[in-house]
């Protein structure tokens, strides 16, 4: 039986970076994925007319060096595609129509989403108290703080961007750290996210911003996971094999993984469980009951992706943005529409558009989890009326998510402190995934290249140990 130092079940992007981050580190990887190719949530398709579809995530964005400096390893730094600066406007909808949302004091002023009495109410955030409570849902804590009207028009439609999420039952908490402690320390939102930017250390020479840049490939966001795939050889990454069992066996651990129906042991060192929580939870089933029933604990919300191409005459709206979300409401079939081919250069054919219409989500499960014919109706008929569309589109395509993104609900911190009980219980054995320090890709990758970094380096020490005995 072959031994590994690590071995990664879960080829998604967060067990792809892990996989990457070890094999650079030297050490003898191997990742482990049950569908046919890697990338999970990430995948992509190019059609013959030459429209670009994501079919998961749609755009990523970091200002972290070491990502542009693993994307020039692999090849990907002079294929990235930076966000069009129009990706910057993005817009919300008010009484059915497309209204930018404010990226400045004086846009806040003049903003029609927000009533003259609802702009009072958000400058007196920062003498508002602090809570008092162990935690909050999103939507409490931001009427408390700013107020409700703008909590019902930016932040509903912004955790239905990020979440697709009921705002009334996402922990602030566990899914915006940084904002739960900024009030914390600082008593004051506004102020907390002001006094708590990073600050250069002493003598560090001024050198030019680093700015975030949103960004995709020519093929779609999955040529990322594809890379390193590429970069790892075949003999790291097995696509069609599906972990069935995990157990300790001595300081080891001892994986049946069943590939072609056969199965197959495998022995490493240490295990990264890179899966989606419900698939991590079979696993650690008769290892752990507490932690497995902690990972089915964590909800998944299902959203649907269909993609439209139009001629760009058929459309009224000029797409001169990021595209639009949908508060709950304006009560539309729909959580966001992505105005993809504005955002990206060379997403359709000269002279089309292309639109990425969400639908579903914790607040409307049932619109996800519709036929495709039903889902491409349903997105048909809301861009044409958002966007002033006539007539029918050339494409439509349709991907549907039963069980999308995971929600960090109430009670999360306390599964999150299950798994990290088992973590110190077996050591080598790791949890990783969206459904832990965040859902969006850039917290997927640095939190898997974190994870990947430290436990590269104790297994090297331990190595060296084990030479030196
Ligand atoms: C529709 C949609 C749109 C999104 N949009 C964005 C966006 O625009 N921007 C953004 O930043 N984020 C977005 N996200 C979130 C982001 O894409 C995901 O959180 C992220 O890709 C998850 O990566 P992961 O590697 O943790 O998990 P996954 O991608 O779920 O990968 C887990 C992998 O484990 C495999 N697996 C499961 N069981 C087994 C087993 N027993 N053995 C072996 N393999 C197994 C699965 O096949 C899968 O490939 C979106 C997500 C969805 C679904």
């Amino acid at each position: 039986m072959e031994t590994y130092d690590v071995v990664i079940v879960g080829g998604g992007i967060s067990g792809m970076s892990a996989a990457y981050t070890l094999f650079k580190r030297g050490l003898e990887v191997l990742v482990v994925e049950a569908a046919p190719e890697v990338g999970g949530a990430m995948r992509s398709s190019v059609t013959p007319e030459g429209y670009v579809l994501d079919w998961g995530p749609n755009t990523a964005a970091t200002k972290d060096p070491r990502l542009w400096a693993d994307f020039a390893d692999l090849g990907l730094h002079a294929r990235l595609i930076a966000a069009d600066r129009r990706g910057k406007r993005r817009y919300v909808l008010l009484n059915g129509k497309p209204e930018e949302i404010p990226s400045s004091p004086v846009g806040l002023l003049r903003t029609p989403l927000l009533s003259g009495a609802a702009k009072l109410r958000v400058l007196r955030e920062p003498f508002v108290p602090r809570t008092t409570a162990s935690d909050e849902s999103v939507a409490s804590f931001f009427a408390r703080r700013l107020g409700p009207e703008p909590t019902a028009r930016l932040l509903d439609p912004f955790v239905a961007g990020v979440y697709a999420g009921d705002p009334s039952q996402i922990s602030v908490k566990a899914a915006f750290p940084s904002i739960w402690e900024a009030e914390q320390r600082a008593g004051s939102v506004i102020k907390g996210m002001l006094s708590g930017r990073e600050k250069p250390a002493p003598g560090t020479p001024k050198g030019p911003k680093m700015r975030s840049v949103t960004f995709n490939f020519p093929s779609g966001i999955a040529e990322w996971p594809r890379a390193i795939a590429a970069a790892l050889g075949p003999r790291r990454v097995w696509c069609g094999a599906r972990a069935t069992s995990l157990r300790p066996a001595g300081a080891h651990w001892q994986l049946t993984v069943e590939r072609e129906r056969m199965p197959e042991p495998i022995e490493a060192r240490a295990v990264i469980l890179a899966l989606p929580a419900y698939a991590a939870a079979s696993l650690v089933d008769e290892l752990d009951a507490g932690a497995a029933a902690a990972l089915r604990g964590i909800p998944y919300a299902p959203v649907s992706v269909v993609q439209l191409g139009y001629r760009r005459e058929q459309v009224g709206h000029p797409l001169d943005g990021f595209g639009v979300l949908a508060p709950s409401g304006e009560r539309r079939r729909f959580l966001g529409i992505l105005w993809s081919s504005s955002l990206f250069a060379g997403r359709a054919p000269a002279g089309r558009v292309l639109t990425t219409t969400l639908l579903g989500g914790a607040l409307n499960p049932a619109l996800a989890l519709q036929c495709d014919e039903d889902l491409i109706a349903t997105a048909i008929a809301e861009n044409a009326a958002v966007l002033q569309i006539s007539g029918a589109p050339e494409l439509t395509h349709a991907t549907r998510w039963e069980r999308a993104i995971a929600q960090y609900t109430f009670g999360h911190d306390a599964r999150i402190a299950e798994l990290e009980r088992l973590e110190r219980e077996r050591p080598g054995l790791h949890f990783l995934g969206s459904y832990r320090g965040g859902v969006g890709v850039p917290k997927c990758w640095r939190n898997a290249v974190s994870l990947a970094d430290q436990l590269g380096a104790r297994l090297a020490g331990r190595l060296e140990g084990v030479a030196a005995d």
